[in-house]
């Protein structure tokens, strides 16, 4: 039987992918969604869960619990970005990312290591962002809720270290999913022509990286920011 795995915001896009990719390797991979789910593989558990509701996240963990027991993979990659130059940034706006991509991260990964302190194992992952380490202007909200994620990651590093409890961040730089084919064709090209290798990334190519930290053979790689951004934050 495989590990229990939870990805939250797994049912499109790079999370989509990282469930897909521990599926393969033959662990209980379940995923969170807010909205309806269609033409999800088979093997992947859906969970409907809102990461901004506290109550949401500890039915869904319950839910998990009783299907594919204690999660002993947490990967924290539910995420929104809502772009705006500071001046014209709400606060509702600020809020609103920070509490969808950090204070989210905090309850799942609060809710998670109840059963990872039980069991004295475990693994966090963090889909931070390229941006979160280099800025990026227009994206105060979210390059700040980013941010925020390597500290978080870290604290509970030093936190639960000693429970063998590894928790790290994965930073992707720009990868071909809906959140950047909202973007304009100038935008993209413009993009594409600051990373050195010359191309977006795939959602598999993230996946791969989560993976690898979710494994035994990174069980000693704790407290880390691994870039998966084609050379784009190479300095940072
Ligand atoms: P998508 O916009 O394609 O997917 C976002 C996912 O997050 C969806 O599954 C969405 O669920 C879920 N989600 C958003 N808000 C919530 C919420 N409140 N509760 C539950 N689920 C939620 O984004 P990507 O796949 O591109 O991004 C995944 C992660 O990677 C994000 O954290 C993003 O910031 C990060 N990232 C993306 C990059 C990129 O270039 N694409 C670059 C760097 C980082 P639903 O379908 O219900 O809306």
């Amino acid at each position: 039987m495989g590990r229990s795995v939870l990805v939250t915001g797994g049912n499109r896009g790079i999370g989509l992918a990282i469930a897909k990719a521990f599926a393969a390797q033959g662990d209980q991979v379940a995923v969170t969604h807010r909205s309806p789910v269609e033409g999800l593989p088979g093997e992947l558990l859906p969970v409907q869960c809102d990461v901004t509701d506290t109550a949401a996240v500890d039915a869904a963990f319950s839910e998990v619990e009783d299907k594919h027991g204690p999660v002993q993979v947490l990967v924290s990659n539910a995420g929104i970005n809502d772009d705006g130059l500071l001046m014209r940034m709400s606060e509702e706006s600020f809020t609103r990312v920070v509490d969808a991509n950090l204070t989210a991260a905090y309850r799942v990964a609060k809710r998670a290591s109840r059963g990872m302190l039980k069991a004295k194992s475990g693994r966090m992952v963090f889909v931070s962002s390229v941006v979160g380490l280099s800025g990026s202007a227009g994206q105060v909200n979210y390059a700040a809720s980013k941010a925020g994620l390597v500290g978080l990651a870290r604290s509970v590093a030093r936190e639960l270290g000693s429970r063998g409890i590894t928790a790290n961040v994965v930073a992707p730089g720009f990868v071909d999913t809906d959140m950047t084919r909202a973007l304009s064709d100038a935008r993209r090209a413009e993009i594409i022509g600051q990373v050195p290798l010359g191309r977006y990334a795939s959602p598999e190519e993230v996946a791969a990286t989560v993976t690898w930290l979710g494994s035994e053979a990174a069980g000693y790689i704790t407290g880390a920011v691994i870039p998966v951004d084609g050379g784009l934050g190479m300095g940072h």
